[in-house]
């Protein structure tokens, strides 16, 4: 027997992804060219899929990338010039502004406290600031960015560019992008795929921002530069070759999602966050790290233990469930379980009831 993936990603695969695999092997879908039909048809199904799936509007564009590491530094070559505005609540939230610095850009930084919200009052955008960046769904301190404070954002700074990291919230939280410009997200996570595969979705604004620094002279990358990738995106290509396997699969997994409808999706997801929050406020020796209830991301659920946490993440591997440890300096402190559309009720309930019979 396999084990069961609860960890936050790589993660369980998407349930009906391995048959996909399968037949891409059997259609000769790893062996076909990304110039031919074959491709382009893949790339069409995997962008329509999204749009549909994620409510994503007819003039944002859905690119290639190889993964969200990648989506960080294309947004700051594309899309500032010489001010960046993070809000870093958590270790993948810094890790946005680190780049912008590395990028040589004057970063401003609103630093926050792990698992941090800031209030509307305390985001205050330098004139300067070209972007506002958010991490939707801290997966190293299991926050979820509330929706309403990004529409906030956008009516205080309708000029800014608002970018969302998306990756282990999308499909699942509902993002209007109406009121953002770019969001991006990596396959491993919530869909529930094979590494190595990242979008990037970008609206006109972020386009025409990168044709503006591009005709200043400035330098907005090489082969992954916006306006090409968007040039080539128009008929369903790519600059490189770029993972079909993966983009067929997305495709593919995108498609089963919207049959099984986005709204069941996100009602299993509800449930399964209840059970697994009941369980551990009923345990004496478990905590939530969030511990306000409407910051508490439903996705990535991240665990104090007032044990030492590998007693229960071995004893779950004992019984063929993988969880993950903490992230960064709480790997010995904390456990993170992901509540993906891959892991089913079922399975949820299982381990919940592993959970609470647990005590050391
Ligand atoms: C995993 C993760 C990333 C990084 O994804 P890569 O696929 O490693 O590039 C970025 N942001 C968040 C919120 C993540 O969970």
């Amino acid at each position: 027997m396999s084990d069961i993936y609860f960890t936050p990603g790589p993660t369980a695969l998407y349930f009906t992804a391995e048959e996909h695999i399968k037949n891409a092997i059997r259609n000769g879908v790893v062996s076909t060219s990304h110039r031919g039909q074959q491709f382009k048809d893949i790339y069409k199904a995997c962008a329509d899929n999204l749009k549909e799936l994620m409510n994503i509007p007819d003039n944002y564009h859905v690119l290639i990338t190889s993964s969200a590491n990648e989506a960080w530094e294309r947004i700051i070559q594309n899309c500032v010039r010489s001010d960046s505005y993070h809000i870093s609540n958590g270790p993948f939230a810094a890790r946005f502004e680190k780049v912008a610095s590395q990028l040589q850009k004057r970063t401003h930084d609103l630093k926050l406290a792990d698992g941090g919200i800031p209030s509307l009052e305390q985001i205050d955008v330098p004139e300067k600031a070209e972007i506002v960046t958010i991490c939707l769904n801290e997966s190293g301190t299991g926050a979820a960015f509330p929706l309403a404070l990004i529409n906030q954002i956008r009516e205080k700074y309708p000029e800014k560019l608002i970018a969302i990291d998306g990756v282990s919230a999308v499909p699942v939280t509902p993002v209007d992008f109406t009121k953002i410009d770019t969001l991006y997200f990596s396959v491993q996570k919530a869909f529930g795929l094979p590494a190595g595969l990242g979008i990037w979705i970008a609206n006109e604004r972020c386009l025409s921002k990168a044709v503006e620094l591009a005709n200043e002279g400035l330098m907005i990358g090489s082969y992954h530069q916006l306006p090409e990738m968007v040039e080539k995106a128009m008929e369903y290509q790519t600059t490189e070759t770029p993972n079909i396997l993966g983009i067929y699969t997305l495709a593919k997994v995108a498609e089963d999602m919207l049959t099984k409808g986005v709204t069941a999706i996100r009602r299993e997801i509800d449930y399964k966050a209840a059970i697994l929050n009941i369980a551990v406020e009923e345990h004496p020796q478990l905590s939530h790290f969030i511990e306000n209830p409407a910051y508490r991301s439903k996705t990535v659920s991240v665990i104090k233990t007032s044990f030492e946490n590998s007693k229960l993440i071995n004893h779950l591997k004992e019984k063929h469930i993988q969880i993950g440890t903490g992230y960064g300096k709480y790997k010995p402190e904390h456990i993170r379980i992901a509540n993906f559309p891959t892991h089913s009720k079922e399975q949820m309930e299982m381990l919940v009831d592993m959970i609470s019979a647990f005590k050391v």
